[in-house]
Parts: C-alpha cells; sequence; structure tokens
C-alpha cells in the first residue's frame, strides 16, 4: 500500500470528533481541492505491506481508527483484507473519502464519511453516492463562502441522506457567517469547527 503517515491523535471532525483515534493517511488524491491541508500525502507516499500497517495498529492497541489521505479509495482493493482483519477484532473504523468513488464495497467494514466537495474547493464529488448511505455513515460539506452555502443547500434539498450531515468552515474563513446561515435557514445539518487546527494537534 501506499501511506502517508500513521499517526494518534484527537479526531478533530465528524461523528467522533473529540476522540482519542489511530489514523491511518493513506497517500494519493485523485483530486486538487485549493484548500487541500493535506497537500503531503497527495505524493507517492511510501510502500508499506497491509500486515506492516496491522502490526502497529495491534502494538498501539486503538479503540478508533480512521482511514484517511489523501483518497484513501484508490487503495480499495489492498483496504479491503486490511479492513477485514481490523472487523474481526472488534475495532470501530472509520473511511474519510472525498466522495468520487464507490464506497459500496467497503462499508460492511467501516462507517463512511462522505466529503461533498463544494464550488470553493474547485472540485466536485459524485451525488449519486449519498444514496448509498447509510445512518450510521456522515457527509461533511467544507465551506467557505456564500456561493459553498447555496451550494450545500440545494444538494441537502434534493437528495435522500440517510446520514448525519457535517457542515466546517474552511480554517481561516470567518465561522460566524457560516453559524449565522445555519440559523437564519435551519438547514438539518451540525455545524462543528476543524478541532485539530484550533487546537494545534495533527
Ligand atoms: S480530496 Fe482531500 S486530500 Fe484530496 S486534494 Fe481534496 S482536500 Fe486534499
Amino acid at each position: 500500500m501506499k501511506l502517508a503517515e500513521i499517526f494518534f491523535s484527537l479526531q478533530g471532525e465528524g461523528k467522533n470528533q473529540g476522540k482519542p483515534c489511530l489514523f491511518i493517511r493513506l497517500a494519493g488524491c485523485n483530486l486538487h481541492c485549493r484548500w487541500c491541508d493535506t497537500g503531503y500525502a497527495l505524493g507517492e507516499g511510501r510502500d508499506i505491506a497491509p500486515d506492516v500497517i496491522l502490526e502497529e495498529v495491534w502494538r498501539r492497541n486503538p479503540k478508533l481508527i480512521c482511514i484517511t489521505g489523501g483518497e484513501p479509495l484508490l487503495q480499495e482493493g489492498e483496504l479491503e483484507p486490511l479492513l477485514a482483519s481490523l472487523s474481526r477484532k472488534g475495532i470501530p473504523v472509520d473511511i474519510e473519502t472525498n466522495g468520487t468513488l464507490d464506497f459500496r464495497r467497503l462499508q460492511p467494514y467501516a462507517s463512511i464519511c462522505m466529503d461533498v466537495k463544494c464550488p470553493s474547493s474547485g472540485e466536485m464529488s459524485d451525488l449519486l453516492l449519498l444514496g448509498a448511505l447509510r445512518p450510521e455513515d456522515s457527509v461533511k460539506f467544507v465551506v467557505s463562502d456564500k456561493a459553498d452555502l447555496l451550494y450545500a443547500t440545494e444538494v441537502i434539498g434534493s437528495y435522500r441522506i440517510a446520514g448525519e450531515i457535517f457542515m466546517t468552515p474552511v480554517y481561516g474563513t470567518d465561522p460566524r457567517v457560516i453559524a449565522e446561515y445555519l440559523l437564519a435557514t435551519c438547514l438539518p445539518v451540525r455545524f462543528q469547527l476543524q478541532l485539530q487546527k484550533i487546537i494545534g494537534v495533527k
């Protein structure tokens, strides 16, 4: 597999925000978001056997794992047996994905945290994937301006989304503008700041 890094930290976003979590960041991505904050994970990474990753997991004995990137689904073939091993041990796993690749094959092993890319990112997710989400999955809109908010509003109004929906300001933008919009519209979302940026952990 192509690995960018493995590290232990607090989960900064999503339904497990604030929980200690082992992050497995896979390398490589099929998008180039304007505000990408993990540019170091877009390259080739280092080759590593899935068994070596699993040894590291067993050594650290985490209560929660997040597989992130980059775009982890680019390595779906090798990811599936790794997830099956984690599942057999009963460790809960979240997979963070940019919403451009079909994740259904991996859902038996993990919760999906699907990004819906907004206009300010310069990229676009596959909105048809929203219909495959289950209640235990989730969706995240990272928004920076009014155009993003209007886009998110349109998507939320147009698609059946079974999982919880999070709305997060791009770090550095004024979160009050987003908060005021959500209060005015009462969109069915949970507002969330990126905890890892605020407290300065990875
Ligand atoms: S999908 Fe994620 S990792 Fe890929 S370019 Fe966008 S923000 Fe960066």
